[in-house]
């Protein structure tokens, strides 16, 4: 299958996160051929299927569909790649709305949610006006990592959706970071972010854009290793700072051993643990309900590894619940969900409610909700953890 023009999603604004996922995809060739194996296309031995990997739930599922796209007017309805002769974005997103129950199923997920399903990565959600101090080097560490990063500015209503501001940004629209660099600029190091926005058009016209005069001041040299170029291909480079005021909101989805073979890559330890809370027996509810919070499945986390330097490890804790979108045509919402994290006593086994009594969390979840997975990032002091 050829995977070479850029890609098209004609009316339908809910199926946009799958395209950006997509996209996204399409910067890592190792993560773009799991989810697409290259094996296949329309020579000899086509037998009129195609299939297609997602990751889910700590295992890569295999999805065969026929070839048969939804048209209408003899025009693909969904996503479509610019070339008419292309079809593997939209053969990938009908096996998607197959794992997920249907296309309908699709609606009112987000980017990085498929790109947790095309990756088996591990989702962190940042709002830039909360960042840590050391953001910059966060994203640079991700995108180093393989990671795949998508950003996004708020919008306060619907009617604001898809609203172009006067720098060539536009509100709601689902943008992919693909760079991340500093220039010597008259100077001074300046911090530089380089922002793709997948429909390949319209770019930021502020400083740093693509044809701005502060690359006059930059040496020939350092344009190069930047990439940087005059192209109306949706790519630009912004300052860092200019970055956090225009932009609400940062996704990383992080790529774990699975999914990256690449040893030279720092990558993440990944554990796994599944869960069950059923109601009335281990659904006990947030710590609001002291009788019952103890009856949650609690499970085990042991920090070993100090930060570089520091005296916390860095990890990530994210939970997810299984399956809720495909029961959605049942009338299934997702759950409300969360979780806290308290230091592990010395003894053994399932901890009492007493425990909960008489000590107070060392972290949580920033909230409850209803979202199909909650993840955050902490530092805590090696040691063991429920
Ligand atoms: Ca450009």
């Amino acid at each position: 299958m050829g995977i070479h023009s850029p890609l098209y999603l004609p009316s339908s604004p809910w199926q946009m996160s799958v395209l950006v996922a997509i996209a996204s995809l399409t910067l890592n060739q190792k993560a773009l051929t799991r989810v697409v194996p290259q094996d296949q296309g329309f020579g000899s031995g086509y037998a009129g299927i195609f299939h297609f990997q997602f990751w889910q739930h700590s295992e890569w599922l295999d999805v065969v569909i026929d070839d048969r796209l939804p048209t209408f007017k003899d025009r693909l309805v969904f996503l479509h790649s610019a070339d008419h002769n292309e079809f593997w974005s939209a053969l990938l997103e009908k096996a998607y709305a197959k794992l997920n129950g249907s296309y309908e199923a699709l609606k009112g997920g987000s980017a990085i949610e498929a790109m947790e399903d095309f990756t088996g990565g591990v989702a962190e959600n940042f709002q830039i006006r909360e960042a840590p101090e050391d953001f910059f080097e966060i994203l640079e560490k991700a995108l180093k990592r393989g990671s795949l990063l998508g950003c996004s500015i708020d919008t306060l209503n619907a009617s604001e959706s898809e609203a172009r501001t006067s720098l060539g940004l536009i509100k709601g629209h689902a943008y992919t970071v693909t760079g991340l660099d500093q220039v010597n600029f008259h100077g001074q190091r300046i911090k530089l972010i380089r922002v793709r926005n997948p429909w390949g058009q319209v770019e930021w016209n502020g400083p740093w854009s693509d044809s701005s005069p502060e690359w006059r001041s930059v040496d020939l040299e350092e344009q190069k290793r930047l990439g940087h170029t005059a192209l109306d291909d949706g790519e630009f480079w912004m300052a860092f700072k200019d970055f956090k005021i225009h932009f609400d909101k940062v996704e990383i989805c992080n790529l774990t051993p699975d999914a990256l073979e690449d040893s030279a890559l720092h990558r993440w330890e990944v554990t796994i643990h599944q869960g069950s809370w059923v109601r009335g027996s281990t659904a006990g509810g947030c710590r609001n309900f002291l009788d019952t919070f103890w009856t949650n499945p609690q499970i085990k986390l042991s920090l070993t590894e100090r930060d570089e330097g520091q005296e916390g490890c860095t990890f990530l804790a994210a939970l997810m619940q299984k399956d809720r979108r495909r029961l959605k045509r049942f009338g299934a919402n997702m759950l409300t969900i969360g979780y806290a994290i308290y230091q592990c006593p010395d003894k053994d086994g399932h901890l009492s409610r007493d425990f909960f009594r008489y000590h107070a969390s060392l972290a949580r979840s920033k909230t409850f909700i209803n979202l199909r997975e909650v993840s955050e990032r902490f530092q805590l002091p090696p040691g063991d953890y429920i």
